[in-house]
């Protein structure tokens, strides 16, 4: 009566557990290549009132003469540098309360108060110095993301203007 050994189960068999690895996806709707900018601010009623007549990229700090990425004052239309050269716009928020700053170097808006980007696609009161700056800046128009669609239906019948 020999015993038989007994059969030698799959060691491996513990961990042949399957986890279902599908529906994972954290980050849908992320939005990528733009900064987090706010959409609303509640800062913008002293804004300049003409903000299509601004100074061009290219002018100086009017505090310290630093030539490049400046940053004008939506309130006053000042240049001044940025909190990476010497604080002028900083210092200029500070003591006057302007807190709406349009930067030369890449054309986002900062809100001082807000301590946030503004996104000057969306803020409606934003998009004319921003496109002013643009043109400026650029020598075309801004790229705007289309938000209306727009319904190119093909005229078929033609109307013949034969007039004369
Ligand atoms: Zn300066
Ligand atoms: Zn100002
Ligand atoms: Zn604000």
């Amino acid at each position: 009566m020999a015993k038989q050994a007994a059969s030698s189960l799959p060691p491996l068999l513990e961990l042949g557990f399957i986890e279902d690895l599908e529906g994972d996806l954290m980050e849908e709707g992320a939005e990528s290549g733009w900064a987090e900018a706010r959409t609303s601010c509640d800062h913008l009623a002293s804004l300049s009132s003409d903000l299509f007549h601004i100074p061009t990229p290219d002018t100086l700090c009017n505090r310290c003469e630093h030539p490049r990425e400046n940053w004008l004052c939506l309130h006053c239309k000042d240049v001044l540098c940025s909190r990476f050269v010497n604080k002028h716009m900083l210092q200029h928020f500070q003591q006057t309360g302007h807190c709406l700053a349009l930067s030369y170097s890449d054309l986002s808006v900062w809100c001082f108060s807000c301590d946030s980007y503004l996104d000057a696609q969306v803020i409606l009161k934003l998009r004319p110095v921003y496109e002013t700056a643009y043109v400026i800046k650029f020598g075309v128009a801004p790229p705007f993301r289309s938000v209306e669609n727009s319904n190119v239906q093909d005229a078929g019948a033609e109307a013949g203007s034969s007039g004369g």
